[in-house]
């Protein structure tokens, strides 16, 4: 067992994505192919189902079509559509944390794959798939940015092209501690455009881990919004509720 998991842990140093079964539990993968999840950790992810609100991603209850949040919100989300693979609660919240804190980049190959599914099944088609970045610091205390791997994953399933169009300009306090107001302080020019031409008449799918309050993503969203983009849809991987 030990020996098991120090050769793929031997490769991934060596840089290597290694074709493992369930990255989770080590289970045969649900569907046969190399790099998905079991069928048993399958069932005990959280799966956001249909329908969801565009507003928040998350799902709808009642009769109407967006969800009592979104409608009472004092400020509308810049985005046209949200879309989330899950909710944040039980074993969505240990993959994120394993994905984010526990060096498991690897986690990034069958998440990408669920995510270009929720992407086909909300028939969101962007032109360009864009990560959140990352201020450089934590880029460089985590060694990866986890929405660029995901982002890298989705491209590859969809063949829609990646581009980081945008720069973390800011080093931004943890947004969920906040109030409204310090939120908006706090993420005030957090994002700067790298490259406004590819930017320009787009439909971006701007993607991130998760969407606490929506606020870093609003911020993003914004971003390319005021730098010409068409439109914005936006992806995550879990969310909160709103505050
Ligand atoms: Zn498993
Ligand atoms: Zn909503």
């Amino acid at each position: 067992m030990l020996f098991k998991k120090a050769i793929p842990g031997f490769l991934k140093t060596l840089g290597f994505y290694v074709p493992l079964n369930c990255p989770l539990c080590g289970g045969a993968p649900a569907d046969g192919t190399p790099n998905m999840f079991c069928k048993n950790c399958l069932e005990r992810l959280p799966f956001i189902r249909n329908p969801v609100c565009p507003g928040c991603g998350g799902e709808l209850y009642g009769i109407l079509d967006v969800c009592p949040d979104c409608l009472h919100a004092e400020k509308k989300f810049p985005w046209k559509r949200a879309a989330a693979l899950f909710k944040m609660d039980g074993m969505a919240k240990e993959v994120i944390y394993q994905y984010k804190y526990r060096n498991m980049p690897e986690l990034a190959r069958p998440l990408g794959r669920l995510a270009a599914g929720v992407m086909e099944q909300a028939r969101i088609r962007p032109d360009l798939i864009v990560p959140t970045p990352l201020h450089w610091f934590r880029h460089l205390q985590r060694g990866y940015n986890q929405a660029a791997l995901l982002c890298h994953e989705i491209g590859r399933e969809t063949a829609i092209p990646v581009r980081n169009l945008l720069r973390r300009t800011k080093w931004t306090k943890q947004q969920a501690r906040l109030d409204r107001k310090q939120r908006i302080q706090n993420l005030h020019q957090a994002f700067s455009i790298i490259d406004s031409t590819n930017c320009k008449d787009r439909c971006i799918l701007l993607v991130d881990d998760v969407m606490t309050t929506g606020s870093t993503l609003s911020a993003a969203a914004e971003t390319l919004l005021a730098s010409g983009a068409a439109e914005v849809d936006v992806l995550v991987l879990a969310r909160r509720q709103r505050d």
